[in-house]
């Protein structure tokens, strides 16, 4: 038998009993006489000791951290003075009889404490096999695994049917761009790589299977920015004969499962807020309501006020509580920063004693316009009042990145604090000509209220809701869905308004276009990061902390070389020719 016990399990129960322990050397104590190691394995580290008196066939002097050792010992209480209580096995240690050698190691080229911020990020993923040792990454990817069961456990549960979609596949319209593989078969052709089942998911309903989920890779080429992969886990759903309630009630049920399954108390009620009230109130689609500062409408206050600047489409401020200390430095910095976000200007003032305001502005400002201003934002002394003027949409977004850059707690503060917006408009924006840009996919339905809009050209347009939300929790966009359209005259008023004409739709999802003749039910679906889910509840910041092998933020992997070139061989099977690079 390779081992009899896990090193991280043995306890004060186990004094006197021999065990056979093996894993690596985490930690070595070596004074001349008696040896220590930390010996580790997956399910954590024990205190062993060795007298080399005792054991001479190997020279335990030698042997050096992350070996990889067996030990046949006896388990004994530590001596007195000598417990850690920070160490589940701290109150023991093994006295070996025997110790072999199952291999050696070299040095590790960083070393493999609790985490590994310290270690530049390049290294830690070339070495990932070291790296993954560490108990952080231990940790997480074990973490999610229990979130990926729970998660299938919670689906299965309610009726839904795990499919598998295919990786090799004509383009999806999530509005990335693809990864492309050559067809060796058909030279001059390609697959897209999948940027979600939403295509199949949909014909998945089309074909009768009701109920649809799945813990889908999905694959996009798009900067990696922030928190993406090029590939990352969703958990993908879709249901049919249902609308936006049902889904938001299974996608709840699911995430609360596998919070509950991590955390061991439940997710809670998901509070839900409309987009146009999350853009007013947080000048952002995916607030972060773990923090108040929210945004707060100056107009009433200022109204008919002499001061040029305020006289605007919004006036909006946020109050930033103890921040009146704020160096002249601190403040000229945020003043930057507003203007690099689009805004003229950005007005700032201190709530002194008695409620007077400190700014430069302050003067031109009347003294009822001044307790307005403070009694609007609920201010005391000692707050800083930061306030934009301008363009509605703009106003709200440069105020909503101000209140995160001063008020966003770390993404492990504070719980997790899911919120549902809903109602996201149809069309994000309109091209040049005018027409307009789909906010989630083409295959969103609209509002229904709001299908008298349709008709509407120009910013009216804008106005138009959709059956689109989002789940958000502490600020990060975990996912969305929406009701999809399931009549085709629908659907083709919508690809003729995004000027995607017969063509090209017939082209890109002819396929899908045929099947909805054929009797498609209505359906609406959802999906989410898996990561994203992860990292949140491992209480990091980064998705490549909760992923085994992810890439670096230029999309490489330092561990395989990926990207690489392939051989003139393979580059001709496929009837491909590499240009130079440009220069
Ligand atoms: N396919 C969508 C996405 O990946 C989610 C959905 O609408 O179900 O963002």
């Amino acid at each position: 038998m390779m081992r009899t016990h896990e090193a991280g399990t043995i306890r004060a129960e186990h004094a006197d009993t021999e065990v056979t322990i093996a894993g690596w050397v985490a930690a070595r104590r070596d004074h001349g006489g008696v040896v220590f190691f930390d010996l580790r394995d997956a399910s954590g580290v024990v205190q062993v000791v060795v007298d080399p008196e005792q054991i001479t066939d190997d020279d335990v002097h030698h042997i050096g951290r992350e070996w990889v050792l067996q030990i046949i010992g006896t388990v004994r209480p530590r001596p007195a003075g000598t417990v850690n209580a920070d160490l589940p096995t701290g109150e023991v240690e093994v006295a070996a009889r025997t110790l072999t050698v199952l291999n050696r190691a070299e040095p590790p080229p960083f070393p493999l404490s609790e985490r590994g911020d310290d270690v530049d990020e390049v290294l830690r993923l070339k070495h990932r096999y070291l790296d993954l040792r560490r108990p952080s990454m231990q940790r997480n990817l074990r973490m999610r695994s229990t979130v990926n069961a729970a998660l299938r456990t919670a689906m299965i549960d309610r009726g839904f049917v795990e499919i598998e979609t295919p990786m090799l596949i004509a383009s999806t319209p999530e509005g990335a761009r693809d990864f492309v593989v050559p067809s060796r078969l058909s030279p001059g052709e390609f697959y897209a790589l999948p940027q979600s089942p939403q295509l199949f998911k949909q014909l998945l309903m089309v074909g009768g299977l009701d109920r649809y989920f799945q813990i889908a890779r999905c694959l996009r080429d798009e900067d990696l920015r922030g928190n993406r992969q090029f590939e990352f886990m969703q958990y993908d759903m879709e249901m049919s004969f249902a609308g936006q309630a049902d889904v938001m009630e299974v996608v709840a049920a699911a995430v609360s499962t596998a919070v509950e399954t991590v955390t061991g108390a439940p997710l809670g009620t998901i509070a839900e807020v409309t987009w146009a009230e999350a853009m007013e109130r947080y000048g952002s689609d995916k607030p972060d309501t773990r923090f108040g500062m929210e945004l707060t409408d100056l107009a009433d206050a200022v109204a008919g006020t002499e001061f040029k600047a305020f006289h605007a489409a919004a006036v909006k401020g946020i109050c930033v509580p103890g921040a009146a200390d704020s160096s002249r430095s601190t403040l000229d910095g945020l003043v930057d920063r507003a203007k690099g976000l689009g805004a003229a200007g950005l007005v700032w003032m201190r709530v002194k004693a008695g409620n007077e305001l400190e700014s430069p502005i302050a003067k031109f400002l009347s003294e009822s316009e001044r307790s307005g201003i403070v009694t609007a934002l609920g201010a005391a002394a000692g707050d800083l009042v930061l306030i934009v003027a301008g363009e509605r949409r703009r106003t709200n977004a440069v105020l909503g990145a101000l209140r995160l850059d001063l008020g966003r707690p770390p993404v492990s503060e504070g719980g997790l604090v899911p919120l549902w917006v809903v109602d996201f408009p149809l069309f994000e924006a309109l091209t040049d000509d005018g027409r307009p840009i789909p906010a989630h996919h083409p295959f969103t339905q609209p509002h229904v209220d709001d299908f008298g809009l349709l008709g509407a050209t120009g910013e009216a347009l804008l106005e138009v809701r959709s059956q689109a939300y989002d789940l958000v929790i502490n600020g990060w966009e975990l996912g969305s869905g929406s009701v999809r359209i399931h009549q085709p005259e629908l659907q083709a008023q919508i690809f003729s308004m995004l000027g995607i004409d017969d063509e090209t739709a017939q082209a890109r999802f002819g396929f899908l276009l045929e099947a909805f003749r054929y009797g498609a039910p209505p359906h609406a679906g959802f999906a989410f990061g898996v990561d994203r889910l992860v990292a949140l509840l491992a209480g990091e910041e980064s998705i490549r902390e909760v992923i085994a092998f992810p890439k670096t933020q230029s999309g490489a992997d330092p561990l395989t070389g990926a990207p690489s070139p392939i051989d003139a061989t393979q580059l001709r099977e496929l009837g491909l020719t590499v240009k130079p690079r440009p220069t």
